[in-house]
């Protein structure tokens, strides 16, 4: 199975003149790679995606969405709309909007149940806080969060989730502390695991863990590195086209 490369623009750029050159940047870059890419820009820079992308097989994800398909609700995108503008994967429960928007598990469970109504890729974001790793509690506050935002799906829904670890304090700040791919790898077996235990032999063998946090060209090659790790999902450092490209063709 293909590597799948993610790159989360997060709330950039801020012209719609920049998000076109970046995206033009991209396909001429593109060629020949070997990965299954996803961007990701913001909602409005979506349909201008796709139409630079069109049938590539390059695929345009979301950054977040509202748990219902249409109704009274201001200001929110549903599942539906990306749809329909030929969106694929949608990331939900990223720790921007768990920690800044106030996101809950039981939010972002009722996301997961609208993006799989509406055939489309969940790219499940979690993680464990600084705090609850320095106390020794990354694997349980995992198992509490990923149980909690599940509830309800089924079992043969379960692979077609990507699941993506970014442990919060990995994630874009300048006092971060890196991830290392033993760490990250760890992880991913014991996500494996737990699906497993939950789920059944076929989960187990079928999810794809990704690993997001401060992930650059230099250090790219060294999580991809194990099969176990299916991918990656990259906030600034796709950003930068030239960047982004060079961890797409470490692949
Ligand atoms: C992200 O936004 O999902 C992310 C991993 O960000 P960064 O690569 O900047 O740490």
């Amino acid at each position: 199975m293909k590597k799948v490369i993610i790159g989360n623009w997060k709330m950039n750029p801020i012209t719609l003149k920049e998000a076109q050159k970046m995206l033009a940047g991209l396909k001429l870059g593109l060629r020949g790679n070997k990965a299954e890419v996803v961007i990701c820009p913001p909602f409005v820079y979506s349909v201008e995606a796709k139409k630079v992308f069109g049938n590539s097989g390059v695929r345009i994800g979301a950054q977040n969405c509202f748990g219902k398909d249409e109704g009274a609700f201001t200001g929110e995108i549903s599942p539906t709309m990306l749809k329909d503008l030929g969106v694929k994967h949608i990331i939900l429960g990223h720790s921007e909007r768990r920690i800044l928007m106030g996101e809950s598990t039981i939010i972002v469970n009722k996301k997961i149940k609208a993006v799989l109504k509406n055939s489309l890729t969940p790219v499940l974001c979690f993680g464990e806080s600084l705090e609850e790793k320095q106390q020794g509690q990354s694997f349980a506050s995992i198992e509490k969060k990923l149980k909690e935002m599940l509830d309800g799906v089924s079992k043969d829904d379960i692979s077609r989730i990507l699941f993506a670890y970014e442990p919060d304090w990995a994630i874009s700040t300048n006092e971060n502390i890196e991830c290392s791919p033993d760490d990250a790898l760890t992880m991913a077996l014991f996500i494996k695991k737990l699906m497993g235990e939950i789920y059944g032999k076929k989960a187990k063998d079928s999810v794809r863990v990704l690993y997001g946090g401060s992930v650059g060209k230099e250090n790219a090659n060294s999580y991809l590195e194990n099969s176990a790790i299916s991918g990656l999902l990259v906030g600034g450092a796709s950003l930068n086209i030239k960047e982004f490209l060079s961890i797409i063709h470490t692949v």
